[in-house]
């Protein structure tokens, strides 16, 4: 009886909480692909803002660019609109947001409010010298978000600087330079590090390291939110 209900039971929702560059969207894209998560990034949502051009994008822009959070006020706000607009048949995954402790708590509301239960708390753990390489070498498609990486066989784009999925040519991200990352690793140090110790009460995290094969880490994340 247990068995037949399991198949039938949804995933749970994953919230990631990780250093910059953990490779929180390429484990997102994976499950994306393999299990039918639906996959909400903030760092893509503002991306494709800043790409239309419009005045707040241009204001995202230069926050992003020089490694800086976004206001907790408009983050809360455009992931309230995003999880109240959730299918209710898919788990989800949160990828960049709660941030801080602010988010955090607003989250919790959020999930209250909107009935979400069964949720999960990945922290992809990653040190500061691994984090920077994996940034100098992260390439990403403009177009569908993709993240590849040059120097790691796993997510190397099968064609040099070609998306395997758009076939359109990858681009930097104007945010991963080494000064910008310096601030984005401190900024995580001080305002979203917190928030671990924050689910950990809660009884809600599982800490995967994030230099382990990809493919362990999407096992371990995979078997996890089975359970
Ligand atoms: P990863 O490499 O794991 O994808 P990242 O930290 O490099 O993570 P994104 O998650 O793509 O990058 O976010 C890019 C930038 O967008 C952040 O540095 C920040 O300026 C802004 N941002 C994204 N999410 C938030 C948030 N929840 N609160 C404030 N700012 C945010
Ligand atoms: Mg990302």
């Amino acid at each position: 009886m247990l068995l037949v209900r399991r198949g039938l039971d949804k995933m749970k929702n994953i919230i990631f909480i990780a250093p910059p560059a953990a490779g929180k969207g390429t484990v997102s894209d994976f499950l994306v692909r393999n299990c039918n998560y639906e996959h909400i990034s903030t760092g893509d949502l503002l991306r494709e803002e800043i790409r239309r051009g419009s005045p707040l994008g241009e204001e995202l822009d230069k926050i992003i660019k020089e490694g800086n959070l976004v206001s907790d006020e408009f983050m809360i706000k455009l992931m309230d609109e995003k999880i109240k607009a959730l299918p209710k048949d898919k788990p989800f995954i949160l990828d960049g947001f709660p941030r801080t402790i602010k988010q955090a708590e607003s989250l919790d509301k959020m999930l209250v409010s909107n009935n979400v239960t069964n949720n999960m708390v990945v922290f992809l753990d990653i040190a500061l010298e691994d984090a920077l390489a994996r940034v100098l070498g992260r390439i990403i498609c403009p177009k569908c978000g993709r993240s590849y990486n040059i120097n790691h066989e796993e997510v190397k784009p099968k064609v040099d600087n070609i998306c395997d999925d758009c076939g359109i040519e990858l681009e930097k991200r104007d945010d991963d330079t080494e000064e910008s990352f310096k601030i984005r690793f401190d900024s995580y140090l001080t305002n979203t590090k917190p928030i671990i110790e924050y689910y950990e009460k809660k009884n809600m995290l599982k800490r995967v390291d994030a230099t382990i094969p990809l493919s362990d880490i999407f096992q371990i994340i995979k078997n996890e939110a089975n359970k």
